[in-house]
């Protein structure tokens, strides 16, 4: 049995004025993928509906599934296993070394470090360095690198404990993490804690305007609680003593801003995109009941095409399978309600292969079977990457396949 417990109030200002904006289909928590078919249908769906707070407009998750559930031995995500994220850090690293005027032997701490890909490129230009991140198989394989690593869930107990054993720090960044952490009160309060006087937090995560605009339906799942926008944030770090002074967007996952917040009082200039995009933002109504219910209708019509097209094409005996094995694809099934017409998922991630997704059941094969288990339909769940793996995979339109993207709308190529 999962655990799932409701919050009442909302995560950035604490109001209790909470209403429904979208309603998402339940889904199964991606990660689990089964040893067995039988396992892997174990998962139940549990609720991933988007909620917003009357007071600030922060668009969040509610419906909460025990953490221990979320982030166990599992937990398969490892960010330095693409190319693509090593040199975005890499490049990430040297920017904000630059802008913040980092000096060697500053503190640099993450938050959610992960394997340590991003701390080692902090580590290159001279910084001491310490992650936190709660899953220990991970937080080992950083220290066998060369990052020292905290296990835990950051809050205001280890912000305290690491000051007083490692100093202040010149810089605290957490990417992705600051939305996937029900409790954002206790770990802005930490980091305001941790940081020097001249000390800045940068946080990279989704941006809510590009979730809702490209239909990104691949990055709502259960351990993603909050959606951030710029104006509801902008409140919240004012309240724990920190001022945003910088605001990036940038391409990650579809759609994602860094931004960097300095200690109240810090020496730095707020940035002019700032003000920009808070009035962008105010403009295009982002944080409101009807743009949520507008993604909704979206939502809704894209879910009805795709079933209508999948339905025609079956009793044409058409076959289909989808490719990769991401966390996103389980969210895009589940919304599209297709489990039932999905044959096999092709991934080469050794941590998948052989496998069974979760709630579904739906077996992971290498992607070399395709060539004996041929299908007339791929849909593309990993479609962060759809141009890469559409002309890393020439055969299959050429032995007569076809191709489905449905973010942010339904494609058929081939
Ligand atoms: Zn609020």
């Amino acid at each position: 049995m999962i655990k799932i417990t409701k919050r009442t109030v909302c995560r950035l200002c604490d109001s209790p004025e909470l209403e429904l904006g979208c309603h998402i289909h339940g889904t199964p928590v991606a990660e689990k993928y089964g040893a067995t078919r039988a396992e892997a249908r174990c998962v139940p769906d549990s609720p991933l509906d988007l909620y917003r707070c009357r007071d600030c407009g922060h668009v969040q998750l509610l419906d909460l599934v025990e953490a221990g559930f979320l982030f166990d031995e599992h937990y398969t995500y490892r960010s330095g296993q693409t190319e693509a994220i090593i040199r975005h850090f890499q490049e990430y690293a040297k920017e904000a070394w630059e802008k913040w005027g980092l000096q060697r032997g500053d503190l640099v701490v993450e938050i959610g470090s992960n394997d340590g890909t991003l701390l080692k490129e902090f580590q290159k230009l001279g910084a001491k360095v310490l992650g936190v991140d709660p899953a220990s198989t991970i937080a080992a394989e950083a220290v066998a690198a060369g990052v020292e690593t905290i296990v835990a869930f950051f809050d205001e107990k280890v912000a305290a404990k690491i000051k007083a054993s490692h100093g202040e720090a010149k810089l605290v960044v957490a990417n992705n993490v600051f939305a996937h952490s029900d409790n954002l009160q206790t770990i802005a309060a930490g980091v305001s804690d941790l940081l020097r006087a001249d000390g800045v937090f940068m946080f990279e995560v989704s941006y809510l305007q590009d979730v809702l605009e490209k239909c990104l339906l691949g990055t709502i799942f259960h351990e993603h609680f909050s959606y951030h926008a710029v104006t509801p944030l902008a409140r919240f770090m004012r309240r724990n003593a920190m001022e945003i002074v910088d605001v990036k967007r940038v391409g990650i996952q579809g759609g994602s801003i860094i931004v960097s917040a300095k200690k109240a009082g810090a020496p730095y200039a707020v940035d002019k995109g700032v003000a920009a995009i808070l009035r962008a933002e105010s403009e295009s109504q982002l944080n409101t009941l009807g743009r949520l219910q507008d993604f909704e209708r979206m939502l809704r019509k894209l879910c009805d095409e795709t079933k209508a097209f999948v339905e025609k094409a079956k009793n044409e005996g058409k076959t289909f399978g989808g490719f990769g094995a991401a966390r996103s694809g389980t969210t895009l099934i589940a919304q599209l309600g297709i489990a039932d017409d999905i044959d096999f998922i092709l991934d080469n991630h050794p941590d998948k292969v052989g496998r069974f997704s979760a709630g579904y059941g739906i077996e992971v094969l290498p992607v070399s079977s395709l060539a004996e288990r041929p299908v007339d339909y791929l849909f593309v769940f990993a479609w962060v990457h759809a141009k890469n793996i559409i002309a890393a995979n020439p055969g299959f339109v050429a032995g007569g396949g076809k191709w489905i993207t449905c973010v942010p709308k339904l494609e058929v190529t081939g």
